[in-house]
């Protein structure tokens, strides 16, 4: 497994540990059948309960029944995760980073003893409602309101692009609240199961083919006041939530690209053409060293984030520069293994052109390449340039 400059010599025997669990888990649960889930359009549900069984929702968090791993360890997850498909690395990341962590940060004692052991244990579903038809990139424009009445509050609007929205139990979802001050943004959590709640799949997708992707309608939806998350004030709260989901992304990117690596050089290696391996030319080769160093320069960036998140100090800018940096990476290099393979590279039997695809979606959401582009201008120049 490509490791160029020996990362592994630094880890630590829980690190170890929970990266070939995770390892044998994609090996053993995950390979032999993510190609026909891709190609049937389903995630492998049966799995939900498995991975909290393992650990793999939200582990750098501490109490409620979770491990507090170190920030390597969960980044190590999320890249076993996302070797195998990056739908199984975003069930993680919307159940951990989304969702579990918001409740962990933002939410009441009650609110995390009653929800986090359940999500960790993958006995219950959650989901991240931020995204609305109208207001992608630009969040903060959202229309979806909230208004107290009497010791309930009161939701419309809708929700769209939501990560498992139709099998969760629970919706995490942020909203202007509507008072005589001001709209300040809000978090709630909704259980699915409410009146006027309807989570409807997005069947028409081409990328990210093995997850579960709906809409949240939300009609005169009446929650107790007491599902408000207590500590969410304003857009900096699922903001902070989509630095800890960037996070997992930068590393996942490095996994998905590290599977095309492998899947070009076990290939290159055994495919014959003109009387021995398609390795042996010098045009594949450059393609497999380009791969190796693009994977190498990103898998060293991840690295170093997590030491600055793991004291404390790692700036939201910096995982911008990370998931764009990596996500382009593994999309360019998942075409150039796709490439490799020949005409066996456009089918579901290998991984590449599912990655590949995969990598749309990833280069999109959670802020797209552009927007972090225009965080990154931001923060060098002083200057914003996204209006
Ligand atoms: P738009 O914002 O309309 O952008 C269209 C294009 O314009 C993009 O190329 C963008 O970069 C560009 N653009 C926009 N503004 C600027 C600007 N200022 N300067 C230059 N270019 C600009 N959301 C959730 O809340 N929860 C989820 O669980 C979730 N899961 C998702 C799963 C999938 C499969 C997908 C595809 C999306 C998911 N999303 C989710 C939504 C995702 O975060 C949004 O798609 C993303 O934020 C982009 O919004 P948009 O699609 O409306 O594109």
């Amino acid at each position: 497994m490509l490791d160029y400059v020996d990362l592994e010599a630094d880890l630590g025997e829980e690190e170890r540990m929970i990266r070939d669990t995770a390892r044998r888990f994609v090996d053993e649960q995950v390979r032999p059948e993510i190609g026909e889930h891709y190609e049937a359009g389903t995630f492998p549900t049966e799995l939900i309960l498995e991975m909290g069984e393992l650990g793999f929702y939200a582990p750098n968090l501490d109490g409620y029944g979770l491990a507090n791993v170190s920030e390597t360890a969960y980044g190590l997850l999320m890249q076993e995760l996302e070797a195998g498909d990056s739908g199984l690395r975003s069930m993680a990341s919307v159940q951990g980073a989304l969702v579990m962590y918001p409740i962990y940060a933002f939410g009441s004692e009650a609110q995390k003893e009653k929800w986090l052991p359940k999500l960790g244990t993958g006995e219950a579903v959650g989901c991240f409602g931020l995204t609305e038809p109208e207001h992608g990139s630009n969040p903060s424009g959202m229309e979806t309101r909230a208004r107290k009445e009497g010791d309930s509050y009161v939701l419309d609007g809708s929700k769209t692009w939501i990560t498992n929205s139709p099998i969760s139990d629970v919706a995490v979802v942020w909203a202007r609240e509507t008072t005589a001050e001001g709209s300040p943004v809000r978090g709630f959590l909704v259980e699915t199961d409410r009146d006027g709640v309807t989570t409807n799949e997005i069947h028409e997708k081409l990328s990210l083919r093995a997850s579960i992707t709906g809409e949240i309608g939300l009609q005169g939806v009446e929650i107790p006041a007491e599902n408000r998350l207590p500590e969410a004030d304003g857009m900096k709260a699922p903001l902070s939530c989509l630095t800890q989901a960037r996070y997992g992304i930068a590393w996942g990117a490095v996994g998905a690209a590290r599977d095309c690596f492998e899947t070009a050089r076990e290939y290159a290696i055994d495919r014959e053409q003109f009387g021995g391996p398609i390795a042996r030319f010098q045009l594949q080769q450059e393609k497999l060293a380009e791969m190796a160093t693009e994977i190498t320069t990103s898998q060293l960036l991840a690295y170093r984030l997590a030491e600055l998140k793991e004291r404390g100090d790692l700036r939201p800018q910096q995982v911008s520069m990370a998931k764009r940096n990596n996500v382009r990476m593994a999309r360019d290099q998942a075409r150039i293994a796709r490439e490799v393979l020949g005409g066996n590279g456009i089918t579901t039997d290998y991984p590449p052109m599912r990655h590949m695809q995969n990598m749309e979606t990833v280069y999109t959401y959670e802020g797209t390449h552009d927007i972090h582009t225009l965080i990154l201008g931001h923060d060098l120049t002083g200057i914003p340039a996204f209006e």
